[in-house]
C-alpha cells in the first residue's frame, strides 16, 4: 500500500483531491513521523507504521469523524492544539484574526486582552505567545475550558492566560476592563446545517450555530455589552461568516464604534472585522 493508494481510498469516498491528501500528510507526520520534505531527503517510510495510517483513514470514512479528532489535535499558527468533539477544531481563516489582533496589540500595547468563546483556546493561546500581557478566555462550556487549560499549559502559557466559564460578560465584573476583545462566536445559521459536510457536523452544535437566521446574535449581543469593558479607544475584533460585515458594521456604528475595517480572507470573503470605542 502507498501513500497514493492511502490518499484514493479517501478520493473515492467523495473526499475532495486537496482536502484528501491534507488530511493523509496530517496522518503521515502524526503517526509516521513522516513529512512531504523527508521524500526530497530520501528518508524511507516505516511501511508498518504506514498501515496505522491506512486504518485510521478507513476509520475517518466510516464514521466521517475529522481527523483532527481522530488525532486529538489540530494545527494552529503553526502550533499543535489538542482539540477533541468539545471544541471546534481551529481553522486557517480565524489565523487571520488572530493575525490582526496581535498588530494592533503590539501598535497600542495592549496589555489586557478578552476572548470571548475561547473554546479550544486557540485565539488566547496564539496571542499571549505573540505579546507580552494578560489574556483572559472565556467560554460558556467547562467542556471546552477544560481543553483550553490543557493547551495554555502544553504551551507554557498558563502564567498569562487565565480562563473562567462565562456566558458571555455574564462572569465579567464591571472593573473588569480591557484593551482588546476578541472573538470568533459561532455564526452559522440553523438552517443551514443541512448544507454543511458530515464532518463539520461531529463538532459540538453549540460553537457552530447560532438561534437567529442570519447568524448575528452573538455579534450584537457582545458590540451592545462590549463598551462597558473596553478601555478607552480599546477596540472589538471580530471573524465573521459570508455575507455578515454589512449587518456587523451597523450594529458596530449604533452602539458607538469608530474607524471600522474589514479584513477579507483567501476567497476574497469579508472575514474580520474591528473597530474602536
Ligand atoms: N475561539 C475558538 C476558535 O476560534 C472557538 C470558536 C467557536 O467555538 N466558535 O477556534
Amino acid at each position: 500500500m502507498s501513500i497514493q493508494e492511502i490518499a484514493n481510498l479517501l478520493i473515492d469516498a467523495g473526499i475532495e483531491k486537496n482536502e484528501a491528501n491534507a488530511e493523509v500528510k496530517l496522518l503521515l507526520e502524526h503517526y509516521c513521523n513522516f513529512k512531504p520534505i523527508d521524500i526530497i531527503f530520501g528518508k524511507k517510510l516505516d511501511t508498518s507504521k504506514l498501515s496505522i495510517v491506512r486504518e485510521k483513514v478507513l476509520e475517518r470514512i466510516r464514521t466521517n469523524m475529522p481527523v483532527q479528532y481522530i488525532m486529538g489535535f489540530g494545527y494552529f499558527m503553526g502550533e499543535k492544539f489538542i482539540v477533541n468533539k468539545n471544541v471546534l477544531i481551529p481553522r486557517y481563516e480565524t489565523e487571520i484574526l488572530v493575525n490582526k489582533v496581535v498588530e494592533k496589540a503590539l501598535t497600542m500595547n495592549a496589555k489586557k486582552i478578552l476572548d470571548i468563546g475561547t473554546g479550544s483556546g486557540c485565539i488566547a493561546c496564539s496571542i499571549a505567545k505573540a505579546i507580552d500581557g494578560y489574556i483572559l478566555g472565556i467560554d460558556i462550556s467547562n467542556e471546552a475550558l477544560n481543553v483550553a487549560y490543557e493547551n495554555a499549559k502544553r504551551l507554557f502559557l498558563d502564567k498569562r492566560v487565565d480562563f473562567r466559564q462565562s456566558d458571555l460578560f455574564s462572569k465579567i465584573e464591571l472593573n473588569e476592563k480591557f484593551d482588546i476583545i476578541v472573538s470568533n462566536p459561532p455564526y452559522i445559521p440553523p438552517q443551514e446545517k443541512e448544507n454543511l459536510q458530515k464532518e463539520v457536523l461531529k463538532e459540538p452544535e453549540l460553537a457552530l450555530f447560532t438561534k437567529d437566521e442570519k447568524g448575528l446574535e452573538f455579534y450584537e449581543k457582545i458590540i451592545k455589552e462590549a463598551p462597558k469593558f473596553l478601555n478607552k479607544n480599546g477596540y472589538i475584533m471580530f471573524e465573521i461568516g459570508l455575507g455578515q460585515s454589512e449587518d456587523v458594521k451597523r450594529f458596530l456604528t449604533d452602539n458607538g464604534f469608530k474607524d471600522i475595517e474589514v479584513e477579507k480572507d483567501l476567497a476574497n470573503i469579508d472575514r474580520v472585522i474591528f473597530a474602536h470605542i
